[in-house]
This record gives structure tokens, sequence and C-alpha cells, in this order.
């Protein structure tokens, strides 16, 4: 695919910006494609098309915009070895990952979007007045790279289906797949100007879209220092806004618990996609009568995930997507050694060779006032706080910043104890399976809004109350 353009009004177009951004392999450092870099320009261009094409985009019966959806979904479906490519090479991951977690659990997810707009009441009669969902306007969506297929899925499919007209910024360390998705769009017959994807780095496009009068929403996900600029910006001009940030959340381990669930249900979001993934649960709370057999479980199973080159279809644990990450990892495991957390496994990261590779690292004796414990790190680390009693796990699982994600493991009424003193999005019981069609979202400093199902629909539609 040629990936030197940008589509704006239904078509492939030239930038205006001569400049690129290089794309890398994060295993190997080679540079594998190049996309524009967007300037005021280019982006004014896709924000005047979308609010031309909202004009009629916003009465089109919904029944089409389903069939449309539904083009796109079987676009995607079969294209799927393709994207899952691309994705192993732009994010690093391994292909059957990248295939199953990273696209075809998206593509599901569509089905899961039709089916809330099949059923939801788009105007409801409540006797004196009667309500109107409507879409919101032009929306800007702009995504991270950690599921760099999937955090775009969640936002356009919904707003879309609502009846919105969308300008795409993906993250520009992995803006291939973004280029193949907005192929999928682009086959599947939505009106020219529905869907605009532009290229750029981070703030020099968003500081466009989230000034422009013409854009009537911004959805964000990504860091909290980001989603607050955005937040800002879009406020001044009263936007809509919805954020999905950070988070620093919680496995809670009761006295009864059964360890292999906590491990399985805890060390796959941890290790999973290399630790980069914002609700991984990254703070084991175990109580100090448990203490060595869950260090020494938890060392075991750490190594049974895989590291290496993700190329090697066992792998779990792969390279992270940047120097610039790679850095980060290295400089908070240096950070929690000063401080005078002990290394219960892992070591601190030693680049060697092409790839930026860090292992699975397990701090234990971790207090909750050490950064490792309180600041996001988005790498395979771990650290295990211990506790006395359930109220003080309560107390240490809420003294953080963020709020995203939570699990809690034992007897049923002290697991619910603990899950609804819990400050935070949404809890894991004993390992219970989460479902995408499930709200997803945060607390505190992980963000403003809900992704998924119906709650994820609303977040794109306004309220107007008719009296008749
Ligand atoms: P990031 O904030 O650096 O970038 C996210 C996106 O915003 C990118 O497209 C970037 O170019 C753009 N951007 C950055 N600064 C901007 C600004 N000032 N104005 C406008 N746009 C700006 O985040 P990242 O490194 O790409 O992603 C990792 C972060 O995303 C982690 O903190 C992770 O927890 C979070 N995340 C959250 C969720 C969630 O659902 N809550 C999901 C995935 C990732």
């Amino acid at each position: 695919m040629d990936y030197s353009k940008i589509f704006v009004n239904g078509e492939w177009i030239e930038a205006e910006s001569k400049e690129m951004i290089e794309v890398m392999d994060p295993r190997t450092e080679e540079i594998i494609a190049s996309v524009p870099r967007s300037n005021e320009a280019d982006v004014t261009k896709a924000i005047d098309s979308a609010k031309k094409a909202f004009e009629d985009w916003q009465f089109t019966n919904l029944k089409e915009r389903i069939q449309m959806m539904e083009n796109f979904r079987g676009n995607l479906e079969k294209n799927i070895d393709t994207m899952a490519d691309i994705i192993s090479k732009e994010l690093g991951a391994d292909f059957e990952f990248a295939k199953s977690t990273h696209i075809q659990a998206y593509i599901d997810d569509i089905d899961n979007y039709i089916r809330v707009v099949k059923e939801y009441e788009f105007e409801k009669d409540y006797g004196e007045f009667l309500v109107r969902k409507e879409p919101v306007g032009v929306v800007a969506a702009i995504t991270p790279w950690n599921y760099p297929l999937g955090q775009i899925t969640k936002k356009i499919v919904p707003a879309l289906l609502a009846g919105n007209t969308v300008v795409l910024k993906p993250s520009q360390q992995t803006p291939l797949v973004a280029q193949h998705l907005t192929k999928a769009i682009e086959e599947a017959g939505f009106p020219k100007g529905v869907f605009n994807l532009v290229t750029g780095v981070g703030a020099e496009v968003g500081n466009i879209l989230t000034s422009s009068k013409d854009v009537d929403m911004v959805s964000f996900t990504g860091s909290t220092s980001g989603g607050i600029n955005v937040g800002k910006d879009s406020l001044e001009d009263v936007k809509k806004i919805a954020l999905e940030l950070g988070g620093k959340s919680a496995s809670v381990v009761l006295e009864d618990a059964d360890l292999d669930i906590v491990m399985d249900t805890t060390l796959d979001t941890v290790y999973n996609n290399t630790g980069q993934t914002c609700s991984a649960l990254t703070r084991m709370l175990i109580p100090k009568t448990r203490k060595e057999e869950i260090e020494k479980l938890v060392i075991e199973k750490t190594k049974e995930y895989k590291f290496g080159n993700s190329e090697n279809p066992d792998t779990v644990i792969a390279p992270l997507i940047s120097q610039k990450q790679f850095d980060k990892v290295k400089y908070y495991v240096e950070h929690g050694l000063e401080e005078g957390a002990k290394l219960l496994l892992g070591e601190v990261p030693k680049k060697d060779g092409q790839g930026f590779y860090v292992g699975p690292v397990v701090f234990t004796d971790v207090d909750n006032d050490m950064k490792i414990a309180q600041e996001e790190i988005f790498g395979p680390v771990l650290v295990l706080i211990e506790y006395d009693s359930i109220d003080e796990a309560i107390e240490i699982a809420n003294d953080v910043d963020y709020g995203l994600s939570g699990a809690v493991f034992g007897n049923g009424e002290d697991a619910r104890y603990v899950a609804n003193r819990m400050k935070t999005g949404m809890v894991i019981i004993n390992g219970q399976t989460r479902t995408h069609s499930a709200p997803f979202g945060g607390y505190k400093h992980s963000g403003i809004g809900r992704e998924g199902g119906q709650f994820g629909l609303e977040e794109y539609l306004e309220t107007k109350t008719l009296f008749i």
C-alpha cells in the first residue's frame, strides 16, 4: 500500500505539507514506511470536508449507516492477515496476537455496536416531552499506538453509526494500520467527507483539531498529560470531550484467594502486549500472611511468559514500541531500586543490539508512596505491595491518582465489599472475563466518559428535548 497520502473528502490526496514522519519496526529499528506530517492546511481541509458531509450524513437512514458499517466490517475481515502483519511491524507484536487481540476482537466489537444501535431508542416519548438523541457533529478522534486499530474502531464505529462525521488523527508511531482501516472505510461506501484521515504529530495536529470552531467533539485516548492539554483546549470552545487516559490498577488478593486465578488474570494483563496496556493490573496488593507463597508463584508463573523477538510465535513479551518507552521503563526500574524496593525477578533493562527489548521485572517490598507504585510505567513491570487488613488494602488500592481498572480475588462477599469501595471504572472479580461491550473508562486521572456498547454510543450523542 502507498502510505504517502492523507484521506480527505473521499479521496487519497497529497498533503500540503511536504514533511514526512518515519515509522519504525521496534524489533529491528528499521524504517518501514513514511507518512505525511500534516500541517494546518491539511487538517483544516479535513475538518471542512467533515463539516460539509455532516449536513446530509446526520439525516441518513440508520439502516443505510448499518449497511455501510457491515461492509466496513467485512473489508476488515478480508484484510485481517495484511493488517496483522502491519501491526506486527509497527508495534512489534506477535502476528497471531495481533490477529486475535488487536484485530478480530475489535471486528467482533463492531457487531456489538450494530446490535446496540438497532435496539437504541433515538427518540423517546416521556409524555410531557419527547427526547431525541442526535449526533454531535464533527468528531476529532485522537488515538494512541498501544492498540493501534482497536482504539480507533472504539471511537469511529459508534460515532459514525450515531450520524457524526469524523477526522481521525492516529498515533504518529502506528499510522500504517490506520491507513488500511481507512481503505476499508473507503471501500465500504461511506459518502465523501464522512470519514477523514490526517496523519501527523501529537500537539501539532491536535491543537488545530481542538481549537477549530468547526470541530464539535474531541474524543481522545492517550496519556493523562496529553488528555489534560486536549481537554483544556477543547473547553475553550466548550466542545464535548471524551478522554480515555492512563492507569495504575490494583489487583487485590484477599487471604482466601485462589492463587492460580490471581496469577492467570493479573499476569496476563501485565505481560500481554509487553505491558503496554492502560488497564494492566500492575500493582498486586498481597496479604502479609501469604507473602512468601505469592512471591514464589509470581516468579514461577512469570517464567511461563516467553520474552524475545515477536517473530517467534510463542513470544508474549516482545519489544517495547520505542527508545522513549525503553528509556522510561529503565528509568522506573532504576528509580525503584534507589527507593529501596527489592527486585524479585528481572533486571535494569540493557540495550543489546537492535530493538527495544525489556524482559519482565517484578518488585517486592514496595511501599505505596514509591514512584513505581504510583506512576504508569507502561512496560512489563509488576509491583507487590503488602497489606494487613482488608480496609488497608482498599485504602492502598485507592491511594493513587488513576482509577481505570482493578481486580479482587477471594470469598464472594469480601470481594464485593472491596469491589464496591474501589474508586475505579471497572473491577474484575475472581478472574471473570471482560467483554468489549461493557463500559470501559476511568475515574479520577484515568479519564472522562466511557467506551463500549450503549455507554460508548451515548458519548457521541446530544440530547434534544421537544415539547410538542
Ligand atoms: P500520547 O498521549 O502521547 O498520545 C496519544 C495521541 O494523542 C497520539 O495520537 C498523539 O499524537 C496525540 N497527542 C499527544 N499530545 C497531544 C496534544 N497535546 N494534543 C493533541 N494530541 C496529542 O499517548 P500514547 O503514548 O500514544 O499512548 C499511551 C497512553 O495511552 C498511556 O498512558 C495509556 O494508558 C493510554 N491509553 C489509555 C486507554 C484507555 O482506554 N483509557 C487506552 C489505550 C491507551
